[in-house]
């Protein structure tokens, strides 16, 4: 175990890394950053903030020895450095669940090789998109095997016009070609697991999503008990065969008649599980602390239902390409049933994620509705429809 007092390091430095560093510290670790460009959200609040590429091998040995455990809270990290480390140092979860889910084309060999229902598709090089596509059928939609988040490095073909298109822009590229899921709603289940192999789910969160970035997370999902349980138990499945420690989110697919296929992995905190904040008796980012220091698992029940709602660059007003107002923050402010977080970015951008709000209240529907009033006074237009 190690215990409250040491130090965990974390490499990232975005909202997940301070968040986590917040829950971190009030458990009494210290912490210490590790980011390519500073000062990052997670730097600015962590007790140490390291600046180096994440392939400087001295840096990184310099972290390493500077802490107890390390972890991570993005995907987009090269595993070698992390592997020459990992005999000296715990890092949780495994650099080898990390090389697994960096990439679409070896999560989706993982998943298929284990049996666990995935998205049909075809990997394509080089452009080379035209046969997979053929196969798969139209629509369908081209992802970049690495480094694609928050809808980046994606392109849905309706037609044969997209397909020339997405022919010449993903030239070069690694790809998946995955079919086009006529879904009915989209979930995600965060799954905490220990080394000794305890495992704890928090609710099935239900996402709406607007131009591929998460907008809405709602909770309880709008789902029947069953799908719920399987959900849970789906992510439970891949949270073992992978042998995760730490936590492990896992987005899914509903299709009509209720059937669940796995769109992504994350093996870090997730965007979708923000409402655990406000909502529930362990947050996820406790909850990872949790797990990778080896401590007891903490209840992770929510209180009542919850909406999450992201706060983008969009929020802000914007005239000629630059700002020229903050968003109206006492829309969440005054309003007792909201919570704000906001993540300390210094420059708003259009589809940047900048923070989020929560709104809590005894009934989905109407929780749904006045995040909805929210947001509309916030700025930043209309919630997804759901
Ligand atoms: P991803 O980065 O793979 O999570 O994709 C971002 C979002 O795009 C998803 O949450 C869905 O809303 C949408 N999307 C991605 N893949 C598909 C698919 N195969 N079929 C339908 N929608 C998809």
């Amino acid at each position: 175990m190690i215990e409250p007092g040491k130090a965990i390091g974390v490499l990232g430095g975005g909202q997940l890394g301070r968040m986590f560093a917040q829950a971190a510290q009030s458990l009494g670790y210290r912490v210490h950053v590790y980011e390519t460009s500073g000062p990052s959200p997670a730097g600015s609040v962590a007790d140490c903030e390291t600046v180096a590429p994440f392939d400087d091998a001295a840096a990184l040995e310099r972290f390493g020895r500077s802490v107890d455990v390390i972890t991570y809270e993005f995907e987009n990290i090269p595993t070698a450095p992390l592997e020459a480390i990992a005999s000296w140092i715990g890092i949780h979860p495994s650099p080898e669940v990390l090389h697994t889910c960096q990439n679409r084309w070896r999560e989706k060999a993982w998943l298929k090789a284990h049996g666990f229902p995935h998205v049909a598709y075809a990997e394509a090089l080089d452009g080379d998109i035209a046969p997979a596509a053929g196969r798969l059928g139209i629509p369908c939609v081209v992802k970049t095997a690495d480094f694609g988040y928050d809808g980046k490095g994606q392109m849905k073909i309706a037609g044969p016009a997209e397909l020339a298109q997405a022919s010449a822009i993903f030239r070069g590229r690694r790809c998946v070609v995955e079919q086009w899921v006529g879904f009915e709603r989209e979930l995600s289940v965060i799954c905490a697991r220990t080394e000794s192999g305890e495992t704890r789910t928090f609710p099935v969160s239900e996402n709406l999503h607007a131009n591929h970035i998460l907008d809405v997370s709602v909770v309880p999902a709008r789902i029947a008990p069953e799908v719920g349980e399987e959900a849970r138990r789906l992510a439970t499945r891949i949270a073992d065969a992978l042998g995760v420690v730490g936590l492990l989110a896992v987005e899914m697919f509903q299709l009509p008649g209720g059937a669940l296929v796995v769109n992504e992995l994350a093996p870090r905190p997730h965007n979708s599980g923000h409402w655990t904040l406000d909502a529930c008796e362990t947050s996820q980012f406790e909850q990872h602390v949790r797990a990778v220091c080896g401590l007891p698992l903490g209840a992770s029940a929510c209180r009542n239902p919850v909406v999450m709602v992201n706060i983008l660059g969009d929020a802000w007003t914007w005239a000629g390409g630059a700002v020229v107002g903050e968003p109206d923050w006492t829309a969440v402010l005054a309003e007792p049933r909201a919570k704000l977080h906001l993540y300390g970015k210094p420059g708003p951008r259009p589809g940047r994620k900048m923070g989020h709000f929560t709104v809590q209240g005894s009934d989905v529907g109407e929780t749904l509705a006045l995040a909805q009033s929210i947001k509309l006074r916030l700025g930043g237009g209309r919630l997804s429809p759901g």
